[in-house]
């Protein structure tokens, strides 16, 4: 029997206001516990929230890059529920009226390309933060975080396999992160992700019963949780038992889901209209003027790099993968304008080099313009391929410039002629055996000698020339 899994993500992404949703409390993150309250959050009797307008102009800005249709009118509804990280007893969410739907992205993997489907984009606020002190049998309560403003992205049941699931979620993160509304910190819970997961007959049209996995807080256990939980499901089935309805925690330490509850309904919560907010209304000009302000989104600006730059896509997928590398890539263009060269040691020597320091472009030891001095003085054999890679490497260590470090450590390439027909003579003279092979037709030991000659100018020799002169010689 094979297996399908479907997968619905349900994404949860903070928006960069400076203050709340319905007060004016700082949404500053790192503050001590409970300075960043007041009546407001904290769900005092008697108070009344006032709609914060930037959260709604940042939903708006989400919806349009989503292709969603805006609600000329949404509604704010109370979710009811008690748990101590929500002082008034019910979270203001949106519920049959949500600010945004029937929108969809479009992901690509391996090639292939897939659209997968936007149910609704709603805006709620943040509940606190409950942490459990392993030592004391107390649990501390912190209100800073109660009506931080989010969005909830709830996708389409279209995802079909872990890796599809980390492509549309990498899609939105740089979504996001292009539109400038979330800071996309993964770590911090600014961008956060629920999976619902089922299991199916491989072509059937009846969807299996979801659990719903909680705590994946990078993208990575995205993968391995709804990969864990696909096989959970599948066993079930195969044993002939039924999935359950549940919502599961994933242990990234053990790399399993256990169940915390079964899964509550809709109708659990009582949902109805919040009496103290007016409906949203959210004109045509206001969307016109929101769309107005939208940068380049990550799509657009790839097939721009593919046409303008002439790169494959490739590379035009990786470099625009994130705002901030197709910033770095365009201001290296600045000073070195040769697309696929810039591509190509961004891509291969800085993108590997952050990784294996897990940094971001951000942090890159090596700012833009320097790397582009780099490929230019290599461009114009000041400097040679191979010194080129020693150079780039002292300066993510140094964070000095390519001029500085050539100055420094002497690293001008030979580029004279006759000093390099001395030392390819001396070569020669002392390898009479490989230039009887190279003779009889053994044309690769050529590289031997570009060796020797590399060797002896301690790799400075401008291997065009080297080349040139060996053929030169040999040919006699
Ligand atoms: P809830 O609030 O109960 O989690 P939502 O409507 O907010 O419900 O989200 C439901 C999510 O579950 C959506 O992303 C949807 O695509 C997904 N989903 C619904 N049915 C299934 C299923 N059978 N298998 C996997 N995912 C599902
Ligand atoms: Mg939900
Ligand atoms: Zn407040």
């Amino acid at each position: 029997m094979e297996f399908e899994s479907v997968i619905g993500l349900e994404v949860h992404a903070q928006l960069k206001t400076r203050t709340k949703i319905f007060c004016n409390c700082s949404t500053a993150f790192g503050a001590p516990p409970n300075t960043h309250t007041c009546p407001v959050c904290l769900g005092m009797p008697g108070v009344l929230p006032v709609l914060n307008k930037k959260v709604v102009e940042y939903a708006i800005r989400m919806a349009i890059a989503t292709n969603c249709t805006i609600a000329r009118e949404s509604r704010f509804a109370r979710k009811n529920y008690f748990y101590p990280d929500l002082p008034k007893g019910y979270q203001i969410s949106q519920y049959e009226l949500p600010i945004a739907e029937f929108g969809y992205i479009d992901i690509e993997q391996n090639g292939n390309k897939k659209r997968i489907g936007i149910t609704r984009i709603h805006i709620e606020e943040d509940a606190g933060k409950l942490t459990h002190d392993p030592n004391r049998p107390v649990s501390m309560v912190d209100f800073n975080r109660t009506g931080v403003p989010l969005i909830e992205i709830v996708s389409e049941p279209d995802i079909r396999s872990p890796e599809e699931a980390g492509a549309y979620l990498r899609h939105l993160h740089s979504v996001v992160r292009y539109l400038d509304i979330c800071d996309g910190n993964m770590e911090e819970g600014s961008f956060r992700c629920d999976a619902n997961v089922s299991v199916m007959l491989k072509g059937s049209e009846t969807f299996g019963t979801r659990a719903e996995l909680k705590n994946l807080n990078s993208f990575k256990h995205v993968e391995k949780a709804i990969y864990f939980e696909t096989e959970r499901q599948k066993d079930i089935v195969l044993d002939g038992g039924e999935v359950i309805q549940e919502t599961r925690l994933w242990d990234p330490a053990k790399s399993v889901t256990t169940s915390i509850r079964t899964k509550e309904d809709a109708h659990d919560y009582r949902y109805f209209p919040d009496p103290d907010l007016l409906p949203l209304v959210v004109d045509d000009d206001w969307v016109d003027r929101v769309k107005a302000t939208l940068p380049e989104l990550p799509d657009a600006r790839m097939k721009r790099f593919v046409r303008e730059f002439s790169l494959p896509p490739y590379d035009a997928g990786v470099l625009t993968s994130s705002r901030e590398i197709a910033d770095y890539f365009e201001d290296c263009l600045k000073v070195f304008p040769e697309p696929k060269q810039v591509s190509n040691w961004v891509m291969g020597s800085l993108l590997g080099l952050l990784n294996a320091e897990g940094k971001s472009i951000e942090d890159s030891p090596i700012p833009a313009h320097d790397l582009g001095a780099l490929l230019k003085l290599m461009d114009e054999d000041v400097i040679n391929g191979r010194m080129a890679k020693t150079v780039f490497e002292k300066m993510a260590q140094t964070g000095k410039t390519p001029k500085t470090i050539i100055k420094e450590d002497g690293l001008v390439q030979v580029t004279d002629a006759s000093a390099i027909e001395a030392i390819v003579s001396e070569v020669l003279a002392r390898s009479p055996k490989e230039i009887e092979d190279y003779k009889n037709g053994k044309t690769r030991v050529i590289g031997f000698f570009v060796g020797q000659v590399m060797k002896a100018t301690k790799g400075k020799a401008n291997p065009k020339i080297v080349n040139e002169i060996l053929k030169d010689k040999l040919s006699c």
